[in-house]
């Protein structure tokens, strides 16, 4: 069962766990978050994990300070008029990433853009001693409503974390407010702990709605997700041209004639194997292969997310899949 410590004596708890690649759930002014270090391919991907996400989409990276945000990403002037105006606090703000920002791809979902916000009070203060950004979902298992008590994410969440820092009811109550410039426009992805109108009385400019739902459902994604090489699921033996992304220790027949290998996990450990999976994709598609055959994945665990995003992989590329 999971430690819960007040916000007063967790700092050194949580920073040893998150060091060590674990998850810890955070009060956040939003709603309480399931952080873990957004550099550590192990940590986010147990993320995913612990809430029991039936796919990878992107996840939320959490700053301590403007210098940790414009080391992540490319601020435009009117993005960063809104982070003057409402950082610390409830505001999302997608961004272009900066190249080699270290963020892992699972967090973004292998996406060149990242979802970034500054939170106020404990989780702010974790972020600037870690020294590193957070990705955290709500801190509630897939599918349930965000936890806003300490109580209410160990009773959720307990059995598969080690700690929830308790900082009391979160003040706001709602997930944070999304926005994206486009141009010289501004998105409403979410509605959140912002009120639009705020924002619209902060940079004098209207927020267009709609259109950028498809943003949120990764599943639209597909052009962000597909490899130029096409993809076999479920290969049993490895054909002519082919590059073979391999899993565990049984080797798909012919696996010696692979124009390129690469295996997500030896072991067999879905973990490594969700922390992997990206930075795979791109490396056998970058090799030139016509295509790239997977061998079977299990489903359990992070085997489902990670077939979900084979699958998106492998459907006809004019085929976009729906997002749940
Ligand atoms: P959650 O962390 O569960 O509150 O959800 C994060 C939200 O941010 C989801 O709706 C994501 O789809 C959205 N999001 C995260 N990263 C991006 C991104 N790079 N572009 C657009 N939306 C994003
Ligand atoms: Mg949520």
């Amino acid at each position: 069962m999971a430690e819960i410590l007040a916000v007063g004596e967790a700092m050194d708890r949580a920073l040893a766990l998150l060091e060590g690649g674990e998850v810890v759930a955070i009060p956040t002014e939003t709603v309480y978050g399931l952080a873990g270090d957004a550099t550590n391919g192990i940590g986010v991907a147990r993320i995913f994990e612990a809430k029991g996400r039936p796919r990878f989409n992107p996840l939320i990276a959490h700053v301590a300070d403007m210098a940790m945000a414009e080391r992540i990403a490319l601020f435009d002037p009117l993005s960063r008029k809104l982070a003057q105006a409402f950082w610390p606090g409830p505001l999302t703000l997608v961004l272009p990433q900066r190249p080699g920002n270290g963020i892992h791809p699972l967090v973004t979902a292998g996406l060149d853009t990242i979802a970034l916000r500054m939170p106020r009070g404990f989780g702010g203060d974790l972020i600037g001693r870690l020294g590193r950004p957070l990705a955290a979902p709500s801190a509630n298992s897939s599918g349930k409503i965000s936890a806003t008590t300490a109580q209410a994410v160990a009773a959720d969440l307990g059995a598969r974390i080690r700690l929830v820092v308790d900082g009391g009811a979160t003040p706001v109550g709602l997930e944070s407010t999304i926005v994206k410039a486009e141009g010289n426009t501004l998105r409403l992805l979410r509605p959140g702990g912002i009120a639009a109108e705020e924002i619209e009385a902060a940079t004098g400019m209207a927020l267009l709605r709609g259109g950028g739902a498809g943003v949120e459902a990764p599943g639209m994604l597909a052009s962000h997700y597909a490899p130029g090489a096409a993809v076999r699921l479920n290969a049993e033996t490895v054909g002519e041209g082919e590059a073979l992304l391999a899993f565990g220790v049984r080797r798909a027949q012919g696996w010696q004639s692979a124009t390129a290998f690469l295996n997500l996990s030896q072991t067999g450990d879905l973990r490594e194997a969700a922390s992997g999976l990206f930075a795979a994709m791109q490396e056998l598609d970058r090799s030139g292969a016509r295509t790239i055959a997977v061998e079977p994945i299990p489903f359990d665990g992070l085997g489902e997310a990670i077939n979900d995003r084979l699958a998106r992989a492998a459907a006809p590329r004019d085929k976009i899949l729906p997002p749940t």
